[in-house]
């Protein structure tokens, strides 16, 4: 493993497009969300040769749009898919105790009881499932409490009508952040990575084999060819879009399910601890997120165009209602600091047994299929199952290779072994980094929040301010994020645009009330003057980035998706809308 080459700086992008035209890859990945990563790592930790490629920024899609936990589900419990929740629990585990325990973090849910005897019993044998079959021990057990334990953790919950709750964990995760170091870690492995290259066509041999694809930059709109034995679309929600180009049919095809989530300022709901609790369609959780509480989800069908999915006034209205019902405040549309939209991508017609067929009934779990020779899909599935469906991407595709007589003895999966860049030496570099907190200048719990975004590499930060003292100044407006966070961001995390860094390296974009406007002022100027922006294109930056805002903000007032979407589509991605 080389960590240089994990550094996604601009200078690297250009060197990867020159391999990219030049080499034949054993694999060629299409899609930078958590999936693709993942595959990505998985194949060249097992010394393929490996080209990841990404229309936008990494995690653009729904792998910055999550719910950010690695969970079990203990919705899935209720739908007997204990398959599915032990995988999950299983990798949980993985995440928190050896992959990446920077990034993902154990957090105590509260779910308050309503009925004395037999919700009580349901529940906690539920839970007890929950603690036992992923293989415990990664976080605490479930306990069952009193009203008034309840109560004194969670004051702000409604009492009316609650007779006690159950506590127990989960794990939360920075989805985009994780899914960005996993393009890191398997660049370090060897893979050609670069972000903000579309693919716009697929291509054969002469017995219709695919071998190939065709891609187009979207930073200078030139074309480039990549040659693959093998290519696999790891796209989410457009999946069918990708095997339309290579093969026009498929066994099966994606439904996208919208989920929107709000975040709110800590100090609006009175608790220490996350609650999960039903909601009219699902359920809900409402946990917490550095200064905020994060609360979602919806779950409907979304069959609109995929680049821009937005929420809609409906959408915020019934996250409002649902969680005021269970609150003994009533929060309204001023207290909201950010709102997101994502698309889950599910199986369409995969539906649970037993139930309706809304979104919320469709499997969440994942299906690989070669439609035709040289060309796998995967889609469906988790978050928090990437490493498992990642795998089941590469066997797929080495089988099909082995036949074909291309590729033998390449060993089996072991990304079970593999931390990520930033858990890499992690003890030693927390002992380090405490001590040097003092002599940086650095706020109280500045140094575990960032062992908390960059683990060991936070060495490479802690550099750039010994280097340079300012840029461990926060940023004007930034909610307490520090300007050495935005010019790492493009030295090494491979952002290129103002939204990169402030909805996807950082979360300025939902977790200030002015949704990084003032930000983005000054990270413009640092990324100006590391990519070497002129004023006139800093400028256009800008002004992109205020009018996505406003575009976003004027979809949020607007009751259907089509609707909202048309206002938010006004302004689309920066990438997208030169191209
Ligand atoms: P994506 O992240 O969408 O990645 C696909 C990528 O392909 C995109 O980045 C896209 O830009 C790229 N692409 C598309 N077309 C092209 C092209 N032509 N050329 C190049 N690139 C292209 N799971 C959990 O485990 N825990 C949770 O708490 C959780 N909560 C969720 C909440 C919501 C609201 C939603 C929507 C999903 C949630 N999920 C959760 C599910 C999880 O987020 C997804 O399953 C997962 O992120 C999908 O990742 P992906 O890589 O398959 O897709």
């Amino acid at each position: 493993m080389d960590v240089t080459a994990s550094i996604l700086s601009p200078a690297h992008r250009q060197l990867a497009l020159v391999e990219l035209a030049e080499q034949k890859f054993d694999l060629l990945v299409i899609g930078g969300g958590v999936t693709g990563a993942g595959v990505a790592l998985d194949a060249s930790s097992r010394g393929l040769s490996v080209a990841l490629v990404e229309m936008r920024d990494w995690a653009a899609g729904t792998s910055s749009r999550s719910g950010k936990l690695f969970h079990g589900g203990l919705r899935y419990l209720e739908q007997f898919n204990f398959g599915l929740v032990r995988e999950a629990l299983h990798e949980r585990g993985l995440m928190l105790e050896k992959l990446c325990p920077h990034l993902v973090h154990p957090i105590e849910f509260i779910y308050p009881l309503k009925h004395r005897v037999w919700e009580r019993a349901y529940m906690g044998a539920g839970l007890f499932l929950y603690d036992t079959i992923g293989g415990a021990g990664a976080v605490p057990r479930h306990k069952h409490l009193s009203r008034v334990q309840v109560l004194e953790r969670a004051p702000g919950l409604n009492p009316k009508g609650m007779i006690g709750g159950i506590s127990f964990f989960d794990a939360q995760v920075d989805d985009s952040r994780h899914t960005m170091e996993l393009v890191r870690t398997a660049a370090a492995y060897g893979a050609v990575v670069a972000s903000a290259l579309k693919v716009v066509g697929v291509s054969h041999d002469s017995h219709g084999a695919v071998d190939g694809v065709e891609v187009r930059d979207l930073e200078s709109g030139n074309s480039i060819l990549i040659s693959a034995r093998h290519v696999i679309n790891a796209t989410g929600v457009w999946t069918d879009e990708i095997q339309k180009l290579a093969c026009g049919t498929s066994d099966f095809s994606v439904q996208a399910s919208k989920g929107v989530h709000i975040l709110v300022p800590r100090d609006k709901i009175d608790s220490t601890v996350s609650v999960f609790v039903r909601a009219e369609d699902s359920v809900l959780f409402i946990r917490t997120w550095g200064n905020h509480w994060l609360i979602g989800t919806t779950d409907t069908a979304w069959n609109n165009e995929l680049d821009h999915p937005a929420a809609t006034s409906t959408d915020i209205e019934y996250l409002l209602r649902n969680v005021n019902a269970v609150l003994n405040v009533a929060l309204t549309e001023a207290d909201i600091d950010g709102v997101y939209a994502g698309l889950r991508p599910l199986i369409k017609g995969q539906v649970i047994k037993g139930h309706s067929g809304a979104t919320s009934d469709l499997s969440r779990e994942h299906v690989v299929e070669t439609p035709i020779p040289g060309f796998t899909t995967i889609t469906g599935g988790k978050y928090t199952t990437y490493r498992v469906m990642a795998a089941d991407a590469v066997n797929e595709s080495l089988k099909q290779l082995n036949s074909r007589g291309e590729l033998l003895d390449t060993p089996e999966s072991n990304t079970q072994d593999i931390p990520l860049i930033g858990a890499r030496d992690l003890d030693q570099a927390t002992l380090e980094l405490y001590d040097q907190a003092k002599s940086l200048g650095l706020r109280a719990g500045e140094m575990d929040r960032l062992l908390g975004r960059y683990g060991s590499m936070t060495r490479e930060l802690v550099k750039l301010i010994k280097f340079r003292p300012e840029l461990g100044q926060p940023i004007a407006g930034g909610g307490g994020y520090l300007r050495v966070e935005a010019l790492y961001a493009v030295t090494h995390e491979g952002a290129l645009h103002i939204d990169d860094v402030l909805t996807r390296r950082t979360h300025l974009s939902i977790e200030t009330p002015d949704q990084g406007v003032e930000a983005a002022g000054e990270v413009a100027e640092i990324m100006g003057a590391e990519l070497g922006w002129t004023p006139e294109r800093k400028a256009m930056e800008l002004q992109h980035y205020l009018d996505r805002v406003a575009a976003e903000l004027a979809a949020h007032q607007v009751p259907d998706d089509a609707g909202a979407q048309a206002k938010r589509n006004l302004v689309k991605d920066v990438r997208l809308s030169r191209n």
